[in-house]
């Protein structure tokens, strides 16, 4: 995220925005989950707040956007707009080392990055336990709580754990944002 030096009511927007939790990953703010691109100003001075949809599908962009506009108008930033930013897509590696310590903080293993996968979430890489660090787990569930999250398990500590699935950035909207080459 881009952050425009020492202008105190954009700093005031951000800790606002900090506030704003996803709805299915509660651990996370939107600030932590990187879908907040840039917290800056419009030409004629009106804050801006550029937001970026998560993955094609998951019913609640619309609520967090939703989410931001209340906690903007409730911090006395009813004149601040929201834009929506399309490109880059957002993807699991905008998620920032503060979201993945909370992630872990939570029970859930952050989303591990590759590269070069086919199909709409990576396959499985191995997941490290959230708990205890060991690598030995095991896929239960493609599907958690949520179709975000898988279910695994902990060979090691026998616990169970999410596992928030890795979405890459060049998959999510197939046909709309087709890279060159
Ligand atoms: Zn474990």
């Amino acid at each position: 995220m881009t952050a425009q030096p020492h202008d105190p009511e954009l700093e005031r927007i951000r800790a606002a925005l900090a506030t704003v939790h996803d709805p299915e990953i509660p651990a996370l703010s939107v600030v932590d989950l990187g879908i907040v691109r840039a917290i800056t100003r419009a030409g004629d001075g009106t804050p801006v707040v550029r937001l970026t949809p998560t993955y094609t599908g998951c019913p609640v962009a619309a609520l967090i956007e939703w989410a931001v506009r209340r906690a903007l108008d409730a911090a006395g930033f009813a004149h601040a707009r929201i834009e929506t930013v399309l490109s880059p897509p957002w993807s699991t590696a905008d998620i920032t080392e503060e979201g993945r310590r909370r992630l872990r903080e939570a029970g859930i293993a952050p989303p591990v990055e590759r590269e070069d996968e086919e199909g709409f979430f990576c396959e499985d890489p191995a997941v490290p336990c959230p708990r205890c660090g060991s690598q030995d787990t095991e896929k239960v569930s493609e599907f958690g709580a949520t179709a975000c999250k898988a279910l695994w398990r902990c060979r090691s500590c026998r616990e169970p754990f999410e596992y928030f699935k890795c979405v890459p950035r060049l998959r999510l909207r197939r046909g709309a944002e087709t890279p060159a080459g």
